[in-house]
């Protein structure tokens, strides 16, 4: 029995893999199990605490095509780094690194330049229109880059959620009691008994639609607390692309992850 019996022991890194494979024990754990994680990019091999290495090398080794495969179909990461386009509210902006002015980081976007008044693409007879994308600057340290605009987009999905989660529980008459942000891997987000909403901040990068959706569906657990009819004809009256944004995270959901991820 170790000591830290269901950590994370190790990853690693197999040639002709395209991500790692993290290595941990689990007191739970009857048998190895191998699976693949699209919301952490990589895979995982779970070991019951009595298995040796050896044990995990040869099911590796028996695993091996099936993991590569699935591990190339996996989107790649996009670590925040100056060039990243990041789809804030749905929309690709690209990531900009100013210099650093102090110690704190700072973030703000520049949106795209309209044409000037009069121009009109099909007729501006040369005239250059700025048509670049829209930009999120951000300043400060290098070392914290990554943190600065994790910690900011928080906070603007904080934000957004904050007002659709207020508009739904004014229309379906009810009160959250608190909202919460996380990194969540498995759910876009949840509703516990005692009124708490939890949210993904991942959901800032999906189209405003989507969020939406997402908050009139927590907010609609605090009038019915399960998945039955009842419960999805309160969402279809609050938010009206409900269908059109359950497949849009089907689709795209997991892409979501990509963003930020360190390799
Ligand atoms: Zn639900």
């Amino acid at each position: 029995m170790t000591r830290h019996s269901s950590a994370k022991l190790t990853e690693l890194c197999l040639a002709g893999l395209a991500r790692p494979v993290a290595l941990r024990r689990s007191p739970r754990a009857r048998r190895l199990s191998l699976r693949v994680n699209e919301a952490k990019l990589g895979a995982v091999l779970t070991l019951p605490v009595n298995a040796s290495l050896g044990e995990a090398g040869d099911f590796l080794a028996r695993h091996f095509d099936w993991l590569q495969k699935r591990l190339a179909e996996l989107p790649h990461p996009i670590p925040f780094e100056e060039g990243a386009l990041i789809p804030l509210r749905g929309l690709g902006h690209e990531l900009r690194l100013a210099p650093a002015k102090g110690p704190r980081g700072k973030v703000w976007t520049q949106a795209v330049r309209e044409p000037s008044a009069g121009l009109n693409g099909a007729t501006n007879h040369g005239a250059t229109i700025p048509c670049s994308r829209p930009q999120i600057w951000l300043s400060g340290p290098q070392h914290k880059a990554a943190a600065v605009l994790s910690n900011w987009l928080k906070s603007q999905a904080r934000q957004d959620f904050t007002a659709r989660v207020g508009w739904h529980a004014v229309g379906l008459e009810v009160r959250p009691k608190r909202i919460t942000i996380r990194d969540q891997t498995t759910r876009w987000g949840s509703c516990s008994a005692n009124g708490t909403l939890s949210f993904s901040w991942r959901l800032v990068l999906a189209p405003p639609f989507v969020l939406d959706y997402v908050a009139a569906h927590e907010v609609a657990h605090l009038r019915e607390l399960n998945h039955g009819a009842r419960f999805w004809r309160l969402v279809r009256s609050a938010a009206p692309r409900v269908d059109e944004a359950r497949a849009w995270l089907k689709d795209n959901g997991p892409r979501l992850h990509q963003y930020g991820a360190a390799h």
